[in-house]
Order: structure tokens, then sequence, then C-alpha cells
């Protein structure tokens, strides 16, 4: 068996990568085993000199390295260099601060009592191709450097990633057996699971996806964090700033050619500024060009997949015969998706109520405030939500009411190493980044004097 890669843009297959077989994945298993036993009695120090040279590579190696995520999943090489940047920048981020964020902790109690941090084995992580060095990089860096050790199953049509992220782990001075991906298919995950040496499993995708992985993880006793869809409300109330609200709102959903669990999906818009805003943004959006993602000229690629074409054209059309109206684009050429905008979306619409994952808008109209917050939590996803408002002290109230891991104000939703990233509801649990993401996968032991 072998996983292809597809150029998404001219269909061309730019990579072949033959499936493990059982003996070499039992192989890479038992290395992750003899990697963990050695790797978790290193010192913060170590650990470190080797992540700096890791950020140091994946910077010699960006132009490379970004052609082979463009030609892998199709997004603009600008922002395949972006996105190795900024797994260079979390390499760097993890390294400085890991050991002050595991810091043991003396806790006042009526024991003498403190808490500490320790590694527990292998972190098994699932991941998908939209952000495929970024998404690698996230978990990975914090995880390594608090001492766990990694297996990663990335997607199919990014293998070639893959390949390369180990690579460069191992010529940053990594030893074998630290970071390993794994060439598996579905029904190879649970061999995965069950070995002993993992400690958890990590999960970026889909819902269906997330809800078969934390089943496998459940039998096997395995903790398990799951990051998966969203359908993220960007919520425009009558005092913002609209020209500002509007540039933000096409970085949003169209950046990444609109796959991007966070990317605003929903934008919910107060009724007195609802004109105004959709001009401003059908202004905005018209500017982006869409087209062969080698070339400078054009701010979006193709999506990454003809499946996954066809699933957002067919959801653009049914939300259409559901009454919404088209204002911008709709077109498809094979992957290649023109950015689109569509207004007068109600609740009960596919284009509301299912996650898009490609460049379409939907301009949902909100009486007013109270109305525009009971929308953005009608959903069954809860990752991230944006609140557009002139009045910040308003804002950050009307953030607590909004069901979401995150919640930005007057700026774009993303992820950053600095601040927990995730989601509730049918968007997942537990968190990457920041100090409790650093923490999901480690032993909170603590530690009594009697
Ligand atoms: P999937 O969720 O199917 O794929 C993501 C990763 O999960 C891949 O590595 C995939 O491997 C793996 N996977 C899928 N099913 C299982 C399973 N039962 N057991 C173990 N691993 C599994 O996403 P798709 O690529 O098919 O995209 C479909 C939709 O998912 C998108 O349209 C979007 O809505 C959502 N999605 C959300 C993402 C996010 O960032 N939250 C990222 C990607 C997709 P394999 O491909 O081999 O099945």
């Amino acid at each position: 068996m072998i996983f292809k890669s597809i150029n998404p843009y001219t269909q061309e297959i730019v990579g072949t990568h033959p499936i493990l077989t059982s003996v070499q994945l039992r192989q890479k298993i038992s290395l992750a085993d003899k990697g963990f036993h050695y790797w978790k009695t290193t010192s913060f120090n170590d650990r470190t000199v080797k992540m700096k040279r890791l950020a140091d590579l994946l910077r010699l190696n960006k132009t490379e390295l970004a052609l082979l995520i463009t030609s892998e999943m199709g997004k603009v090489l600008a922002e395949s260099e972006a996105e190795i940047e900024k797994s260079a920048l979390n390499c760097e981020y993890y390294a400085e601060k890991a050991e002050q964020l595991l810091k043991e902790e003396i806790n006042s109690t009526r024991f003498n009592s403190k808490t500490v941090f320790d590694p527990l084995g292998a972190v098994f992580a699932i991941m998908p191709w939209n952000y495929p060095f970024w998404q690698v990089f996230r978990y990975a860096a914090p995880t390594i450097m608090a001492g766990n050790v990694t297996l990663l199953k990335h997607a199919p049509n990014v293998m070639g990633c893959a390949k390369a992220i180990e690579r460069l782990f191992l010529e940053a001075g990594f030893p074998e057996g630290i970071f390993q991906e794994l060439t598996i298919d579905v029904p190879q995950v649970e061999e995965v699971i069950a070995s002993n040496i993992v400690c958890g499993v990590t999960l970026t995708g889909s819902e269906g996806a997330g809800a078969a992985v934390a089943l496998l993880a459940g039998k096997h006793i395995k903790k398990s964090v799951l990051e998966l869809g969203g359908s993220d409300a960007f919520i425009v109330l009558d005092d913002a700033n609209l020209e500002a609200a509007a540039t933000v709102a096409a970085q949003s959903r169209m950046g990444n050619s609109g796959q991007a669990c966070i990317c605003a999906k929903r934008f919910i818009v107060t009724e007195s500024v609802a004109n105004d805003f959709t001009s401003l943004f059908i202004k905005k959006v018209k500017k982006i060009q869409q087209g062969d993602p080698l070339n400078a000229q054009n701010q979006m690629g193709p999506l990454a997949r003809i499946d996954l074409a066809e699933k957002l054209e067919l959801q653009l059309r049914t939300s259409l015969d559901q009454g919404a109206q088209l204002l911008l684009g709709g077109e498809r050429e094979q992957c290649n998706f023109q950015p689109t905008i569509i207004d007068h979306v109600q609740a009960d619409n596919i284009a509301f109520k299912e996650e898009t994952f490609g460049p379409v808008a939907a301009i949902v109209r909100a009486k007013n405030e109270e109305e525009a917050i009971t929308l953005a939590n009608q959903h069954r996803y809860g990752l991230a939500a944006a609140i557009w408002s002139e009045d910040v002290e308003k804002a950050q109230q009307l953030a607590r009411k909004i069901e979401a891991g995150s919640v930005f104000i007057n700026s774009l939703v993303r992820s950053d190493s600095q601040i927990a990233f995730g989601g509730i509801k049918k968007s997942g649990y537990g968190r990457e980044l920041g100090a409790i993401g650093l923490k999901e996968f480690l032993n909170v032991k603590s530690i009594v004097v009697g």
C-alpha cells in the first residue's frame, strides 16, 4: 500500500510513500521507548540547544520547505514561508521558556507539599494537512522540551512534510526515537495507541476522526486532546470600526484558502451596520486573486483536495437553495474555489450549521447585540470567536457570554505559542500551547513531606 501526495493545483503526483509494515511499525514504537528512557534524563539546557538548532534549520531551509508545503497542499508560497517562520518561533519560545513554565510549585497547604511535572512517554499525534508544519510544531516543541518523545501520523497528502520534519529533528541533533513520523493508515492507529510507551494522543481534524480516536484512547486508558472543527463567529456591533473589521474579516475567512479551524465562518453583524460592513467586506475580498500558488501575484491557492472542494461546493449550492443570497464568487474549477460571500444566512441554513472548510463567508444579520450573542452561541462548535466594538470594556463583558475556547476583541483570531488554544462543545477538549498546553501530557505529581 502506498500514499500519494497530489499537487492540488496541477493534479500531478508529487510524492509516493509506502505504508509501514507491522514489523517496521513495531520497530519505530520500540525506538520511541528507547528514546524516551534516554530523553527524560536530559537537562533543559541540552534540550534547549537542540530545539534552537531546529529553529535555525527551519529558517535556513525555509524556501525549500515552503515549496514542499505548497506543492503538497496548495497554499500560496508566502503563507507557506510564514508557517515555517511561525514554527521556528514556537521552537525558540519553548526552548527558552519550558524550564521556567515547568518549575516545581511549592503549595501553600497544611502539608509541606509541592507539585512537579514529569514526562510520561510518547505523545501520539494525528495531524491534518492544513498547516502541515505548524500543527506538528505546535504540539511537538513543547512536549519534547518537557521530556516526552513523539510519534506522528500525518495526513496522507502531506507525508513529504512529515518526513522532512523528521529529518530536521535528526539534523538538529535530537537522537533517534525522539521525533518519528509513522506512514500508517487508520487501521494501524490502535496498535500505536495501545502500545505501552504511548501516554496519550492528540488529534487535530474532523469531529468524526476525533470521536473515533477518543474511543480508542478511552479503551486503552490513554489521555486525549482533541482540536476539532469550528464555525467561529465574527461579531460586528453597531460601534465597531468597520474598516478595520472588514480588513480582518477578509484575512480571517480567506487566509489559507479558508481552510483553518479558527477561520471566521459566520459573520454576525448588527442590522444598523450590516450594509456598510458588507460593502467594505466585498471590496476587500474582491482584491484577493485566486490561482497558481507559486505565482506571487496570487493571494489564494487552491483547496487541498478535490473531495474537499466538491464538499464545499455542495454546501454552497445547498445554502443558496435554502435562501442565502450570493454576493460574490461562487464558482469552482477543480480545486480552485473563488473567494465567496453569501448574505442573509439564517440559523437553519447549512452554511450556518456546518463547518465550511474553504473560502465561503456567511453573513448573518442580527437585530441587536443580544441576538448577535445568541446566534454566536447557537452552534454545536465552540472553538473561538471575535467581537468588534470600540467599547472594549463592553466587549470584554460580552466575551464572557460567548461559548468558545477563546475570544479575540478587535483582532484576528490566531494561535500563538504563549496563549492556550482549544475548544469546547464539539470543537473538542484539552488545550495546546501556553503553560496549560505544555502540561497536558505530563504527570502532575504531588510530593508531600509528612
Ligand atoms: P480528517 O479529520 O479525516 O483528517 C485529519 C487527520 O485525522 C488525518 O491524519 C486523518 O488520517 C486522521 N483520521 C481520520 N479518521 C481517523 C480515524 N478514524 N482514526 C485515526 N485517524 C483518523 O479530515 P479530512 O482531511 O478528511 O477533512 C475533512 C474535514 O475535517 C474538513 O472539511 C474540515 O471540516 C475538518 N478538518 C478540520 C481541521 C482542523 O484544523 N480542525 C483540519 C482538517 C480537517 P487519514 O486521512 O489517513 O484518514
